[in-house]
Formats: C-alpha cells, sequence, structure tokens
C-alpha cells in the first residue's frame, strides 16, 4: 500500500503536499507529503490498515505548540485530529472526578471549561497553548503541576492497534514520557477533584495574569531549552548575554531568555541555527549543556 490507497479511502480527508510548519505557533516551516484530518475513532479504525501501511512516517500534530518544522517539504504522513476528538466528558466515583478528554482538546479550553464546572486541578494548563495528545506526550506542566500528577490512564493507537497506557507505563519526566513518534494518543483520563468555583476562577486569572507579566507574545513556542537540574534555562542565556541576539528572522526575547520569536515569514532554520548558538554559548559561559524542550521535524534532536 501506498500514499495512493490512503489518499483514495481518505477522499477530502486528505491534502496533498501540505503546509505543517505555518500551523505551528512558531507559523514557520515547510510542508508534509500528506496531512490527514481524524475526526472519529471510527475514521481511525476505517482507514487504520492504509495508515499503518502508508510506507512513510507518521507525524502528529497537535497545536504546534512545542514543535519546530525545518523548511522544505517532509516526506511524512501528518495528522491531525478533530471533530470527536476534541470532546470530553465528565463522571464521578468515590474517589473525585474522573475527565476523559480526548486528544485534540486546547488545555486552555479545558482548564477553562472544568473550573466553570467546579473541577480542580487544572488550572495550571489555562496557559499552556497545546492539546492533551501534544501534553501527555510532552508531560506538560507549569505552576507547580504537570500532566502526571493527573493522568490515570492514555489511549493510544499504536502499530495499528489500540493500547491502554497506565501511568506506570507512561514513565512521565520532566518534559517527556514514554510515548513514542508511532503512538497516536487519543485520549487521557484525568483524575481531579470538586472544589470551589469562584477559588478556581481566581487562581486562573492569576496564572494569565503571570503569563501575560513574564512571557513575550509574537510568534514562539514557548520555553526553547528544559530547565537544568536546580538551574533555570532562561537564566543562564540571558547570563550569557544573548537576550535581543539574532540569527537571520529569529530574535531572543528581551523579555525572557527563553523565548525565541521569530519574524512574520521567517524561516524555521533561522530559529534552530539561534538554538545551536543560544546552545553553544551557554555551555562556553556556564558550563551547562542545555536540552532542547522542543520537538523537532526534518531538523536533528538538540539533546
Ligand atoms: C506561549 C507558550 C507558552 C508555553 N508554556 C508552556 C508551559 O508552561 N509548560 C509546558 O510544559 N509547555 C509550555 N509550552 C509548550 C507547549 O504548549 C506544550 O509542550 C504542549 O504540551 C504542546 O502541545 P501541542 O498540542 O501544541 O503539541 P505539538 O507542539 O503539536 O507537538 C509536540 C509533540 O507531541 C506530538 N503530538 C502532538 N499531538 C499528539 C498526539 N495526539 N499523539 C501523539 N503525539 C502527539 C508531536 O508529534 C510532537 O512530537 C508553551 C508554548 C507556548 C507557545
Amino acid at each position: 500500500m501506498s500514499i495512493e490507497s490512503l489518499a483514495i479511502a481518505a477522499g477530502s480527508r486528505l491534502q496533498h503536499h501540505a503546509e505543517f510548519g505555518k500551523k505551528t505557533t512558531y507559523r514557520v516551516g515547510g510542508s508534509v507529503r500528506a496531512l490527514l484530518t481524524l475526526s472519529s475513532l471510527g475514521e481511525l479504525s476505517e482507514l487504520g490498515s492504509e495508515i499503518a501501511n502508508v510506507g512513510m512516517p507518521i507525524f502528529l500534530l497537535g497545536n504546534g505548540s512545542n514543535l519546530l518544522v525545518a523548511d522544505g517539504e517532509h516526506e511524512v504522513l501528518g495528522i491531525v485530529l478533530q471533530g470527536e476528538f476534541e470532546e470530553y466528558s465528565v463522571t464521578e466515583d468515590t474517589h473525585g472526578v474522573l475527565v476523559n478528554a480526548g486528544a485534540g482538546i486546547d488545555l486552555p479550553v479545558l482548564s477553562r471549561r472544568l473550573s466553570a464546572e467546579g473541577v480542580t486541578g487544572f488550572e495550571w494548563a489555562v496557559g499552556v497553548p497545546g492539546t492533551i495528545g501534544g501534553a501527555c506526550v510532552m508531560n506538560a506542566g507549569g505552576h507547580g503541576s504537570d500532566m502526571a500528577a493527573s493522568v490515570s490512564e492514555v489511549v493510544t493507537w499504536s502499530a495499528g492497534a489500540l493500547k491502554q497506557w497506565s501511568p506506570e507505563q507512561l514513565i512521565f519526566g520532566y518534559r517527556s514520557s514514554a510515548l513514542g513518534t508511532s503512538d497516536i494518543v487519543l485520549s487521557a483520563v484525568l483524575r481531579l477533584s470538586r472544589g470551589d468555583i469562584e477559588e478556581s476562577k481566581k487562581k486562573l486569572s492569576e496564572i494569565v495574569t503571570w503569563r501575560r507579566e513574564n512571557q513575550p507574545g509574537g510568534q514562539n513556542a514557548g520555553s526553547v531549552f528544559a530547565n537544568p537540574k536546580d538551574d533555570y534555562a532562561g537564566k543562564l542565556i540571558e547570563a550569557a548575554g544573548l537576550k535581543g541576539a539574532r540569527v537571520g528572522s529569529a530574535t531572543v526575547s528581551q523579555k525572557h531568555a527563553n523565548f525565541i520569536i521569530v519574524d512574520t515569514d521567517g524561516s524555521a532554520n533561522d530559529v534552530y541555527e539561534l538554538m545551536k548558538y543560544m546552545q553553544h554559548q551557554v555551555l562556553e559561559t556556564s558550563g551547562v549543556l542545555l536540552r532542547s524542550e522542543h520537538r523537532f521535524l526534518g531538523l536533528g534532536d538538540l539533546t
């Protein structure tokens, strides 16, 4: 089988030579050979064997808020989850609240809706502009919490079959998990609790205010490098004198040194070259090798 077989089966759900980098929050970078939009588990089952035998790597795109896609075209099948994958449901048992969230739902949307329903424990996610799928892969976190604190199960489509992952199997670490590039996250169950709506609302607004005051706007993908043990990547980058450093269309933010802002119509390769420069300069000045927090398509991992 090939991309042609998938194209015939998928019809208008598959786009050839589709923009991919432009769909990330950097809004730069190249295209993929094909982009498939899936709206339900039924569609995944229907197209499952064509996807499994497509003959090229698969690359899932959430909100692209932690992703740098190299310029040019990539011989991969991009997949986006929409429709039913953007839904969630809330149930309760004797231990608290269980939220079954589709992989495509936005974290800020889910965080706000749960808060309004009196479900607490997911407020931290209001300022993280990713999806549940991307957040599980990355073990996204902030404000003293992370996905690992509440995920009790993840369901993926792996090697052509559904798979349920327990927290032990997910091996969540700092911005990492055991989920690999061939595991398509379909949904996650979060264990949260009932709480006071007004208190939860207050927490949301404090987090949003903190983000506005401390993080830059513009085309960026959040923190570029993970914090080293007992230190802060931003502090080390600033100490290396890199605020405002520029490579082509990419600049180290003046507001937060661990953010790169790229110009409209800029280049992903500029972002990557600036990252390499930052990594090199921090190693020279402080002896610390920073590890990239971003995921890449068509570019080597900066680890
Ligand atoms: C302004 C800003 C602030 C941010 N603040 C934070 C923060 O405080 N804390 C934090 O942790 N992160 C932060 N981020 C980074 C980012 O939002 C998170 O890493 C988020 O979890 C990425 O989710 P995404 O859906 O955008 O994933 P993407 O960037 O689309 O993808 C990231 C990785 O996950 C994979 N992936 C995505 N969806 C799936 C799926 N359904 N199945 C399998 N693999 C999938 C992709 O292939 C890729 O490897 C910030 C980003 C921005 C732009």
